[in-house]
């Protein structure tokens, strides 16, 4: 083997494409049924997009961006999130001057160029989610929820909901000075990347994980003690409303998020149990990206969520591989194989999935091609059956066979998959 696929990818092969392929399924309804319409973004943008937003001293932006210069000595970047491209196309399509509040979705392929490991790929995949238009904290709860919904009906139940505020312009910086205060008589003890934290956007510094920088925290002052009376309120509007709805949630003033752009509220949902890295989900409010990109001030608030993630986590897998469309197997004696080939046709045109063997086998060596390609059922097709114009319709689940007419099989075949389908 000459090649294999570059590190930090993966490819999906038909069993977990079909689980994929049900992931995306339920999460464009569960997008439909909020009333949030799909946008298809191009994998590239002019690396400033991101430099400009996601942040200057982001490790997104300084470490990770796979960047290149085209042939016309552009600089572009693959995309390494979604959401300064969306903001972007809203901006340049003009959707924004239409006014009114806009309720996107998006889900495709990311890319950073990070250390791989279980959870964490080069290429991965996001959907996600943008409301603009809307500061009330009903427009955070409105994707919150969804964002609740799209797990739950994925079957994950365990998922945990953790919300801070970053505060806004006007009370961010007096918290990072209280920070920085509270910070300087350990700064000499921290790690390099703490440090450089410690001089820029000292709020990320809450990110640190490792007990050997943590240890010399201490009691850190809390920016849900900082926040300016129109964050506070935003906050408890945010909470009451969870409430209200039922949507259980931890407030947790550690959760900063590694991006540079967000103003109030943020938030993660995690699935515990997964291993270390069980963040599903990540999102927040960023009410000044539209203005910053020469748009009208627009608030606005979204997530994005790891669908290797997710699917890592959820017993779905293989559940909803299982739920891919069940295909129908034309097993027949070799001298019928033009009248195998006619069923074929005639099938997949009713709208049936339908395969047959283009090897010419023995009839018991389909019937194993069938079962070791998971089929639901196969049509067997003797010589008694052409004899007698009917075929052999065999349930591969229960084993039952039964005969039936050439001619009403389409029908009878439909009915099959109306009933075994969810
Ligand atoms: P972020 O905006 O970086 O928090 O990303 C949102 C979600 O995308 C995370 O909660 C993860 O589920 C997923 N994600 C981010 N980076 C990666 C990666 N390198 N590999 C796999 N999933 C990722």
């Amino acid at each position: 083997m000459k090649f294999s696929a570059p590190r930090g990818t993966k490819d999906i092969l038909p069993e977990e494409a079909a689980a994929w392929r049900r992931l995306e399924e339920v999460f464009v309804r569960q997008c439909y049924l909020y009333g949030f319409r799909e946008i298809r973004l191009p994998i590239f943008e002019e690396a400033e997009l991101y430099s400009r937003s996601t942040g200057e001293e982001t490790e997104i932006v300084t470490k990770q961006m796979y960047l290149f210069t085209d042939r016309g000595g552009r600089n572009l970047a693959l995309r390494p999130e979604g959401t300064p491209g969306v903001v972007r196309a809203y901006l340049q399509s003009g959707l924004a001057n239409q006014g009114g509040v806009w309720r996107l979705f998006y889900f495709g392929p990311f890319f950073r160029y990070e250390r791989p490991q279980a959870g964490r790929f080069r290429q991965f995949h996001q959907a996600g989610v943008e409301f603009f238009g809307a500061a009330s904290p009903q427009a955070d709860v409105e994707v919150i929820a969804l964002a609740m919904d799209f797990l739950k009906a994925l079957g994950l139940e365990g998922a945990k909901l953790r919300i801070n505020s970053t505060g806004c312009k006007a009370c961010k910086p007096a918290y990072q000075e209280a920070l920085r205060k509270a910070l300087a008589p350990v700064v000499d003890k921290l790690c390099e990347w703490c440090q450089e934290r410690y001089k820029g956007n000292t709020l990320r510094i809450l990110d640190e994980k490792r007990p050997d920088c943590r240890r010399y925290f201490g009691d850190l002052p809390s920016i849900l003690d900082h926040l300016c009376e129109g964050c506070r309120e935003h906050f408890d509007g945010l909470r009451s409303q969870l409430n209200l709805l039922k949507i259980s949630y931890e407030a947790d003033s550690g959760i900063v998020r590694g991006l540079d752009y967000y103003t109030r509220t943020v938030f993660e949902i995690n699935q515990p149990g997964i291993g270390a890295q069980d963040a599903l989900v990540g999102g927040g409010r960023y009410d000044n990206m539209v203005e910053e990109f020469g748009g009208k001030p627009t608030p606005a608030v979204g997530w994005a969520a790891g669908i290797e993630r997710i699917l890592a986590a959820t017993e779905a897998k293989r559940e909803m591989a299982a739920k891919a469309e069940p295909v129908i197997y034309i097993a027949s004696a070799g001298d019928d194989v033009a009248g195998s080939a006619g069923l074929v046709q005639e099938l997949r045109s009713a709208g049936l999935p339908v395969v047959n063997d283009p090897l010419g086998r023995s009839l018991s060596t389909q019937m194993k091609d069938a079962a070791r390609q998971g089929c639901r059922w196969v049509v067997l097709i003797g010589d008694d059956e052409i004899a007698t114009g009917t075929v052999t319709l065999r349930d591969m689940e229960s084993g039952e066979q039964q005969r039936v007419k050439r001619e009403e099989l389409a029908q009878k075949l439909k009915q099959l998959a109306e009933q075994k389908s969810p």
